[in-house]
């Protein structure tokens, strides 16, 4: 961690501000404390491989006493969850963190089961992530436009965090409880974002205005603390008078199941009127994501003026709710351009296999991973053709981080994704 983020930092329970405690063990490396113990008025908390740990699950206490004793291997295998499972598991993990040859997917893959279950390989493309990165770039793009930094709180390996690098003033914070994702962040999803790992269920570690931009995608109906949550994310959006017009806040629950339909996955969901309730110091404006998902699909405008009677939000699967009192947030938001270089690098989407080639082109078919993926994701062929030939030419640019003017529509219609760099995707027609 950056030793700037004691600025925002504040203890979870006692509410004061943390200091590195220097007469324990720990290691700087410029400006980053790689490791160490933070101390506030009632309690420490270690910082491990370089985020700091602010709850006191038992995992946090373990580790903390290993940081103490300077053991500090032992203390990350403890925070990943490891150390209780079979051995190997966390000496192959160990060792690949230490090697050059170290991906996302080959970290993963050494986890086993244990995190991102099976389709993150696909997350850059999926519907779910389309419309959050869509929503994301529309609302933090306003409210951060004169400065100011944003949180993804509960955003696991920083899929959409990454969407926010950009537009954060200062590195964006990645909050989340599970420290294997967050780590997998910083290395690889979204490097140089400030992560942190704490609890959503308990009070959030940051200062009263700490940021200008505050949100919360596809985990927020299995928070169980909700009422909590909410007054705490406008907590930390919340800059009193300071905050006018367009220098105004906002806060952003996405794909956040709905109580009236139902759903495959667990958690417990609330009615739309459910989650209006939450904000009881600012009216929030709920959406149907299927009607975001349309605007998106039909190459924008976004449209965050919409007004959708309760009828038809009750009969939506997955809800987006936005609170905010910047004029410049609910209106329609034309869709950025699709990039022309890459921030990672370009590939193929890896949902494509290659089904045949000539001289002139590479021919190649959707194919999803299994039946589950297709039942949950399926959406995506609303922008994901059946088959697609690309000119080899267009292959050679892309693999040098191009994508020239007549691949612009496959870039938006995500058959082609700009995917991190070291994220390891197969590569589509490879197998
Ligand atoms: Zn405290």
């Amino acid at each position: 961690m950056r030793t700037s983020t004691f600025e925002i930092l504040r203890c979870p329970y006692c509410g004061s501000r943390l200091d590195l405690v220097t007469s324990s063990f720990h290691q700087l490396q410029g400006d980053e404390i790689q490791h160490g113990i933070l101390g506030c008025q009632c309690c420490v908390f270690p910082v491990v491989d370089g985020i700091p740990v602010m709850h006191l699950q038992p995992a946090a206490t373990k580790a903390r006493e290993l940081v103490e004793r300077g053991e500090t291997v032992n203390a990350r295998r403890v925070m990943f969850g490891l150390d209780e499972a079979d051995l190997a598991v966390g000496e192959r993990v160990d060792t690949l963190i230490a090697s050059e040859a170290a991906t996302y997917r080959t970290i993963v893959e050494a986890f086993g089961e244990y995190i991102e279950g099976g389709y993150f390989l696909y997350r850059f493309a999926d519907p779910t992530f389309v419309v959050g990165h869509a929503v994301t770039r529309a609302v933090a793009g306003t409210v951060l436009k004169h400065g100011g930094r944003a949180i993804d709180i509960c955003g696991g390996s920083g899929h959409l965090t990454r969407s926010l690098m950009d537009l954060s003033a200062t590195a964006p914070v990645l909050a989340d409880l599970y420290f294997a994702k967050i780590w997998l962040a910083r290395r690889f999803t979204a490097p140089g974002c400030e992560p942190v790992c704490c609890d959503g269920n308990s009070p959030m570690p940051f200062a009263r205005g700490a940021f200008r931009y505050a949100m919360c995608s596809d985990a927020f109906m299995y928070i169980w603390t909700k009422r909590q949550f909410v007054q705490d994310m406008l907590r930390v959006i919340d800059h009193g008078d300071r905050g006018e017009g367009s220098r105004e806040s906002a806060a952003v629950i996405s794909h956040t199941h709905n109580q009236c339909t139902w759903t495959p996955s667990h958690g417990q969901p609330l009615t739309p009127d459910g989650y209006r309730n939450l904000f009881e110091t600012i009216e929030p404006r709920i959406y149907g994501e299927s009607a975001l998902f349309a605007d998106v699909v039909n190459g924008g405008p976004l449209d965050l003026s919409r007004l959708t009677p309760s009828g038809t939000l009750e009969a939506e699967p997955a809800l987006t709710v936005i609170a905010t009192r910047h004029p410049g947030v609910f209106v329609p938001h034309a869709l950025e351009p699709p990039p022309d270089q890459a921030r990672g690098e370009f590939r193929v989407n890896p949902l494509y296999v290659e089904s045949g080639s000539s001289v002139a082109s590479v021919v190649f078919r959707l194919r999803f991973p299994s039946d589950d993926y297709e039942q949950e994701y399926g959406a995506c062929r609303q922008y994901l053709p059946e088959e697609v030939a690309i000119p080899r030419e267009a292959l050679s640019a892309l693999a040098a981080g191009r994508a020239p003017g007549n691949l612009t529509d496959l870039v938006r219609r995500r058959v082609i994704v700009d995917l991190p760099r070291r994220y390891d995707a197969p590569v589509a027609g490879i197998t």
